[in-house]
């Protein structure tokens, strides 16, 4: 079974500062590391390979840069690391990111399960997933917090919905998107970090995937970041209530809301 495992490169900082010229995230000064979500996309995609062989391949979209993730789950043990790279992806919104990520993995590593973090910390959309399985006319789970099984070339999971989970099949290929709540990532072995140091990615660019390049990067973007801003905080008048005891307070507040008549 071939497992391909989406990671995506983010700010390492939740302290990101915006640009207020070009409504971007300054991301040089910010450090990076790998989404969070997608340390559990990873873990999944490894105890998979350990209960039913196959092989696990990590592919991101990014600058050169990027690559580092790609180390870090070659640490983890995976076993191929793919970086989708160049300019013309760049500007790249939900629906471009998506299908240069599925067109990579339809070219290069074509994959029976395709398993994304639920939600990138910055981006913060939880789109691309989704936008991965449309492209890719894939069956797709969504929020998955456990992989029950893979049988009869189908994926038995759980997942959660508002107010409960919901224990759901869907026939291979899928893609899934998985929760922070599915797993503990494993740490880097002494050896996996040897693999770490030795890794230099596979390289795609546009013409190496075949895609359509009015699909891609800011051309194939129909949304874009009109402003980006803080939210001014409007100073609000306050009044301390006083009072013996909390009775005596929740009184107060009572008659205020009465008299104001904020309640009939
Ligand atoms: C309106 C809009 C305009 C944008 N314009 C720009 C821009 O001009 N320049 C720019 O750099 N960015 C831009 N972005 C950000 C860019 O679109 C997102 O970073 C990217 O599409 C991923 O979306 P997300 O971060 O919301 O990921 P989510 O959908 O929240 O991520 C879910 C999962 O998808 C996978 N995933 C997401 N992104 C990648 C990736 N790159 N590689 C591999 N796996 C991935 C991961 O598994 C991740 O956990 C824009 C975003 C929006 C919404």
């Amino acid at each position: 079974m071939n497992i391909v495992v989406c990671i995506k490169q983010v700010p390492a900082s939740t302290h990101v500062k915006m640009d207020p010229v070009k409504h971007t995230l300054i991301r040089d000064k910010a450090g990076a590391t790998i989404n969070p979500c997608d340390l559990h996309a990873l873990e999944s995609a490894l105890q998979i390979r350990e209960n039913y062989g196959g092989k696990v391949t990590a592919i991101t979209m990014g600058p050169f840069q990027a690559a580092d993730v790609l180390k870090k789950a070659v640490g983890m043990t995976v076993d191929d690391g793919i970086l989708v790279c160049g300019r013309e992806f760049a500007g790249a919104d939900t629906l471009a990111t998506s299908y240069t990520l599925s067109s990579a993995i339809k070219k290069v590593c074509p994959a029976d399960l395709i398993i994304c973090g639920k939600i990138a910390v910055d981006g913060d959309t939880a789109q691309v997933g989704p936008g991965i399985s449309k492209w890719l006319g894939m069956s797709l789970v969504c929020n998955v917090i456990k992989i029950e099984k893979i049988e009869d070339k189908k994926i038995f999971v759980k997942r959660a919905v508002e107010g409960g989970n919901e224990l759901v099949s869907v026939s291979l290929p899928a893609v899934i998107t998985v929760d922070k709540s599915i797993n503990i990532p494993r740490i880097e072995s002494i050896k996996g970090r040897f693999r770490e140091l030795e890794f230099e990615p596979k390289v795609v660019n546009a013409e190496d995937i075949d895609c359509d390049l009015t699909k891609i990067g800011l051309n194939g973007s129909p949304t874009s970041v009109a402003k980006v801003f803080v939210p001014e905080r409007q100073k609000a008048e306050h009044e301390l209530i006083e009072g013996k005891n909390a009775g005596e307070k929740a009184q107060k507040i009572a008659d205020f809301l009465f008299e104001s008549k904020l309640i009939i």
